[in-house]
């Protein structure tokens, strides 16, 4: 029985709010917008946490940084009321300057212990050279490995910094952390409907200063989600790479238990 005196332990909650931290804007409409779309449906508080100020990222020589960063943020904060977003923090580290230091970290932190999140997605720390085409991006990965340090121990750990203790941001763990992978490596695909894909193309197509071909955008993003759904006979799926931190915690998210078993 549970009392007012005794709260339910956060590892016995249903999972109902998620947050994910990217580097730029429009990385977490690439990776994992159809599953923020589809928690946002079933009623979950998602937030995103935008490490950088979005301030580099063009090949227009018109524009300034500081004009680059407010129109990337307009565009963030448009793709997230297309999703749905309960709301978006920006942290504003310069753009392409991201590294995995302790002062990131230690904002990672406050937003996690401020929200709260059951599940955190985040990009992949690590430089993946599996593609001829690509070596992606370091902002990508200091914010991901920054998150991950984030979760585990800083979040968890009360004496890690006291002085947000002492700002009433008491500690958290996060239940589960989703690293996105696009696919290839994931252990877990998260199934997504129609109408979820739908309102991932529209977060997406707010990014319009990132996009040279706003025609192709439909196909790409349903090209991979559809691929990654033949995995678990879903019309559309996202791909992760999944961690369960809390022993023993069944996420609220029936469509997935099935394939939770095989999950590694
Ligand atoms: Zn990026």
């Amino acid at each position: 029985m549970t009392t007012e005196s005794q709260p339910v332990p956060p590892e016995q909650e249903e999972h109902s709010r998620a947050m994910v931290v990217f580097a730029h804007p429009d990385d977490a409409d690439w990776g994992c917008s159809g599953t923020v779309a589809k928690w946002c449906r079933l009623g979950w508080e998602v937030v995103y946490v935008m490490c950088t100020d979005g301030s580099k990222g063009t090949e227009d020589r018109s524009l300034t940084a500081t004009q680059l960063s407010q129109i990337r943020k307009q565009e963030q904060t448009d793709a997230g009321r297309v999703l749905g977003l309960k709301s978006i923090e920006f942290l504003d580290f310069p753009d392409g300057y991201l590294e995995p230091t302790i002062t990131l970290r230690r904002e990672i932190v406050r937003v996690i212990r401020k929200h709260r999140p059951h599940i955190l997605i985040t990009t992949n720390p690590t430089r993946d050279l599996s593609h001829s085409n690509y070596i992606g991006h370091p902002d990508h990965f200091a914010a991901g490995e920054a998150a991950l340090s984030a979760v585990f121990p800083s979040a968890r750990d009360h004496l890690w910094d006291e002085s947000l203790l002492s700002q009433g941001l008491d500690s958290w763990k996060v239940h589960e952390v989703w690293v996105m992978m696009f696919g290839e490596g994931s252990s877990h695909w998260n199934a997504l409907e129609e109408e979820d894909v739908e309102k991932a193309i529209g977060a997406i197509k707010s990014h319009a200063s990132q996009l040279d071909e706003p025609e192709n955008v439909d196909k790409w993003m349903r090209r991979w989600r559809s691929e990654n759904g033949k995995n678990i006979d879903a019309p559309f799926a996202e791909g992760f790479k999944r961690f369960q931190l809390v022993p023993g915690f069944t996420p609220d998210d029936d469509e997935n238990q099935g394939d939770d078993e095989d999950s590694d």
